[in-house]
């Protein structure tokens, strides 16, 4: 049996008939940016973010972007976030002249450990990116209540946890600006590159809006630099047919993970193996949350080794991420060095993501998690 780690033609296949359509629409209206379609979407995704404001963008990246922009950071300006994240949030920090400084993460979340942000605060310290990594959110309580004793802005990175919450909160919809990812990959994800920023703040909103095209207002004349940071309406109009099916999609994620956990169990009992000695299932926080399983991380010391036994029997997986934002090369000038956040380099030596995409079987999950047991008992380890 073959399982590819994301088949995004289980999920846009049946709706290549509305996506035909939706794009008949836009080439008929011939509003190839912005536009209807795009204002449509971002009316409707409000309820999915808990924010009053939504605007669409490029990509998550430049979601990034526009909400350091907005918020006037500057050269000299610190930054907290997480060492284990996609480089986008890192990127958007140098991007802006300002510097990243650095807080290891909870281990059994992935997520950056609150306990250890307040003595990385200092004079210069302007806002935390919090990402809330795999489709769970960080623990905002006390984030938010340390932003608000220093005055610090919050920008979440929930590119990877549309809805998503933390005590009854939607991701994105918790600090100052919520930014978003519709990779295709993600959740919710476009047939391109698209994006969005959230916020409850009107002033900000509108100074989002205007950096999201040059800076613009009226039309030519700036008042500050911005950039195109535009959604075009096909992606818009291909996200209307998707986000009638997000809730149904995540679902699904949260069965796969439900089920994985009970094959771990089943096949733990039945073979006599103590599952847990091997390997680590994904943390879900024990108070009022929710995880959407953009990935589903599990940890094991033999991770390269059992990567490439399931490799050799047709299961792909991926290692999220074989390198700290603190070791990156382009970040060499901070002179970081190998033991400054030992968790965020444990967890890149020892995580893999398995298959999870809503279109799974659960045949082909029971045959991923049975040849987990393969390796580990052929290995006797
Ligand atoms: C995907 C992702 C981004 C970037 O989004 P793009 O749309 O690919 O630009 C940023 N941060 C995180 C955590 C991501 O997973």
């Amino acid at each position: 049996m073959k399982v590819p780690l994301l088949d995004l033609h289980r999920q846009n296949g049946p709706l290549k008939k509305e996506f035909l359509m939706a794009f008949e629409r836009v080439l008929n209206g011939q509003r190839f940016i912005l536009g209807e379609e795009l204002e449509t979407f971002e009316s409707n995704i409000t309820s999915h973010t808990d924010c009053q404001f939504a605007l669409g963008v490029s990509s998550g990246t430049d979601a990034l972007l526009l909400a350091l922009m907005a918020l006037g950071l500057k050269a000299g300006d610190e930054i907290i976030t997480t060492p284990y994240t996609f480089f986008a949030t890192v990127g958007a920090i140098l991007r802006m002249g300002a510097t990243p400084i650095f807080v290891d993460i909870d281990p059994n979340t992935f997520n950056v450990d609150p306990d250890l942000i307040e003595k990385k605060i200092t004079s210069k310290t302007k806002a935390i990116i919090v990402v809330h990594l795999f489709g769970q959110c960080c623990d905002m309580k006390k984030i938010c209540s340390l932003a608000q004793n220093y005055n610090l802005s919050i920008v979440e990175d929930a590119a990877q946890s549309i809805e998503s919450t933390f005590l009854g909160h939607k991701a994105g919809g918790i600090g100052d600006i919520g930014c978003f990812s519709f990779f295709p990959s993600k959740n919710l994800g476009a047939l391109g590159d698209a994006g969005l920023v959230s916020t409850n703040n009107e002033e900000i909103f509108h100074k989002m809006k205007k950096i999201r095209n040059h800076g613009a207002s009226p039309k030519y004349y700036h008042k500050f630099v911005g950039g195109n940071f535009r959604m075009d309406a096909l992606q818009a109009s291909f996200l209307n047919v998707k986000l009638k099916h997000l809730d149904s999609y995540i679902q699904k994620r949260i069965e796969h993970a439900a089920i994985y956990e009970s094959f771990f169990k089943d096949y733990g009992q039945k073979k006599g193996t103590e599952y847990t000695l091997k390997i680590k299932l994904p943390t879900k926080y024990s108070c009022d949350s929710k995880h959407v399983y953009n990935q589903y991380v599990i940890k094991t010391k033999k991770r390269d080794e059992l990567k490439k036994f399931l490799s050799l029997n047709d299961i792909e997986s991926e290692i999220y991420y074989p390198l700290p934002m603190h070791l990156q090369e382009c970040l060499a000038n901070y002179n970081y060095a190998i033991g400054d956040f030992p968790m965020a380099e444990i967890c890149s030596q020892t995580s893999l993501a398995l298959p999870i995409y809503e279109g799974l079987s659960n045949q082909e999950i029971e045959y991923v998690v049975n040849k987990i047991f393969d390796f580990f008992q052929s290995d006797n380890q």
